[in-house]
């Protein structure tokens, strides 16, 4: 798969301005062939305080990304849905159902991976449901295990559902991934009834200090937008979409992780509303965020440092975000690393610094240390090495 590309400058997705602030510049190593960026600038709107990545691909890279190389499907397939996946969706649950009154409505949920919140909703005695995600392996799996109807799409393209039909569309974990806000928008607008409305959770960036995860883990891979409360209104009153009901909860999304979000609802409207306020809560909380994960991350470069002195060989267990941006902004590069472990099958007989992606299983007969790289699966991954794959090997944790 060619996966060259032009980066691209990007005024900003809300009010379309070219005048921005550089906040923080991230970079990540690349796994071979299964990537999408290797850097991105964080920037803030000065026109109206939105925060967003800056020099990225554009969307058609994103759309071929999430149509190859979606994690989602593998993470929640094979496996029975966690616990905590459970409970969240379960509360965006709540809030469709103490919204919206009637049973009949017409729901579609896009980027739906393999269903479970739609699942939920079926539970609850909706009954006309639709499922639009990108990748193929996921629409089967919604039809197969849940018996609800679902197509292939993308929120950019949604052709495939007939105009002014739906009176909700479901975006959860979706619109920090899009490039093209505007074109996303005006293609839900367009499926949408006169009275349609819909539901949008996304991480709240004006909250992200009151999260728990690891330093600049919001600076992910695939996240490009951070949203506060603020600029999602503006951004929904330039599309002509007017807020019904906004809310600010903290989900906990796996064993002692936190992410904050904002749940809302917003409803299609003749005529734009006011104009947009600049967002001045998000971009104050924002900056301090930053500051507070170099802060945190300072333990982390020790505790490498202490790993190189010797330079016995090590095996890195985890290949996510934070792998890749300790190895392009760390002296990890520099460690004796022989292999990388990941549980996705996608990676494996891939490479990461041209050293191999193994497999969990493949670590059978190998004795070197294993450094655990992730913040939320760590216990996971550290029961998988002893209970399961019952191995002896040194543990070094980095939380
Ligand atoms: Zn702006």
């Amino acid at each position: 798969m060619n996966l060259t590309y032009q980066k691209e400058g990007r005024n900003c997705p809300v009010c379309r301005s070219e005048e921005s602030q550089l906040l923080f510049r991230t970079r990540f190593s690349k796994i071979s062939d299964n990537y999408l960026l290797d850097s991105y600038d964080v920037v803030a709107c000065k026109t109206c305080g939105f925060c967003f990545a800056d020099q990225i691909p554009n969307q058609g890279v994103f759309d071929k990304y999430y149509k190859n190389m979606s994690k989602y499907e593998e993470s929640k397939s094979l496996s029975m849905d966690s616990q905590y996946d459970v409970k969240r969706f379960n509360q965006i649950v709540e809030f469709i159902n103490s919204n919206i009154k009637d049973k009949n409505s017409r729901i579609v949920e896009i980027g739906c991976a393999t269903g479970l919140l739609l699942s939920l909703l079926k539970k609850k005695g909706f009954n006309n449901l639709l499922g639009i995600d990108p990748s193929p392996s996921c629409v089967e799996t919604i039809r197969n295990k849940y018996g609800i109807p679902s197509l292939l799409g993308t929120i950019t393209d949604l052709s495939s559902i007939k105009a002014e039909s739906v009176d909700l569309v479901i975006l959860v974990g979706v619109l920090e991934h899009i490039r093209d806000l505007n074109l996303a928008l005006m293609e839900i607008r367009n499926v949408l009834r006169s009275d349609g409305k819909i539901c949008i959770v996304v991480p709240d960036a004006s909250q992200y200090l009151n999260g728990n995860d690891a330093p600049f883990q919001e600076f992910s891979v695939e996240h490009i937008n951070y949203f506060g409360p603020g600029s999602l209104i503006n951004l929904m009153i330039s599309q002509n979409f007017s807020k019904v009901v906004i809310d600010q909860q903290v989900f906990e999304v796996n064993f002692n992780t936190f992410t904050p979000v904002i749940l809302n609802l917003f409803k299609k409207s003749k005529e734009k509303e006011k104009q947009f306020k600049y967002d001045m809560g998000t971009v104050t909380n924002f900056k301090e965020y930053i500051i507070n994960c170099y802060e945190r991350e300072k333990s982390i470069h020790d505790k490498i440092e202490k790993i190189n002195i010797d330079k016995k060989p090590l095996i890195i267990w985890g290949t996510g975000a934070q792998t890749l941006r300790l190895l392009a902004n760390s002296d990890l590069s520099k460690a004796n690393i022989i292999a990388f472990v990941d549980s996705n099958p996608k990676y494996h007989g891939k490479k990461l610094n041209d050293i191999s992606i193994i497999s969990p299983e493949e670590l059978k007969n190998m004795k070197e240390t294993i450094l655990i790289s992730t913040r939320a699966y760590q216990n996971e991954i550290e029961d998988q090495i002893r209970q399961v794959l019952k191995l002896k090997n040194t543990i070094i944790k980095l939380y």
